[in-house]
């Protein structure tokens, strides 16, 4: 299986997942780049992580039997043409390989992840540096969802929905100026970013960082969910 990153609109990006002459795409935002990628190739399924249009806006437009999505999204029908809802634990098999899905509520009431083969795609729920904001769920939801994604074996690729991670690497160094870790990150960041590591964001991910000491330091709390809050509200205004 190879994975191609698309860039769609400002700042999103598909990816196209393809083995021979078949392949699947994720979170396409638009129709248009998304076919000239697929070019002669079969379209065989669209994952889709959440229902925002910068996810799904080129569903509509390609021509694929089956769209997959999360079951709360399935319930909503607020993903275009959606065949299939997926609940957490969800296993299927592509190209002889497990895909797991992961729920993941937070950004979205119905957000998931789909792992293969050890590579993650988050979506908006986990970016490089960072994460998605609070747009339906609760900081305590979207903390145990990345905590899910924190316990994931190290070595696993993190595949996001966004290039905002030098803007998120930028944040971080205010809450730890101190980190050599992260210096190094940003002296050695690329554009395109993708795809990091959970130990690299374990090092470095503010928002993967709510029981490190220097985070709780540096937005005076302790507990876990206000210090999560309180990082997510900052960043916000950041
Ligand atoms: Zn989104
Ligand atoms: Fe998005």
């Amino acid at each position: 299986m190879q994975i191609h990153p698309i860039p769609m609109l400002t700042d999103n990006y598909a990816y196209l997942l393809t083995e021979g002459e078949e392949a699947v795409i994720v979170d396409p935002s638009e129709a248009e780049p998304a076919r000239i990628a697929i070019g002669e190739r079969r379209l065989i399924s669209i994952w889709c992580t959440h229902h925002h249009p910068d996810h799904v806006g080129g569903v509509e437009g390609l021509d694929c039997p089956e769209v997959l999505g999360g079951s709360y999204d399935l319930e909503k029908k607020r993903i275009p043409r959606q065949t299939r809802g997926l609940a957490d634990g969800a296993t299927f098999m592509l190209w002889g390989k497990r895909v797991e899905v992961l729920f993941v509520p937070g950004h979205t009431l119905g957000a998931i992840c789909y792992l293969i083969d050890g590579n993650l795609f988050c979506g908006d729920t986990l970016f490089l540096a960072g994460c998605g904001r609070l747009f339906e769920g609760t900081a305590a939801m979207m903390r145990s969802s990345l905590a899910r994604l924190r316990a994931l074996p190290p070595t696993t690729k993190i595949w996001c929905g966004h290039e905002y991670t030098a803007k998120n690497l930028a944040f971080a160094t205010t809450l730890e100026p101190e980190s050599p870790v992260l210096r190094k990150r940003q002296r050695l960041l690329k554009n395109p970013s993708i795809p990091g590591t959970i130990a690299e964001e374990c090092a470095t991910n503010p928002f993967f960082r709510w029981d490190a000491p220097e985070i709780q330091k540096a937005v005076s709390r302790t507990e876990p969910d206000a210090v999560f809050a309180e990082l997510r509200r900052q960043r916000n205004h950041y």
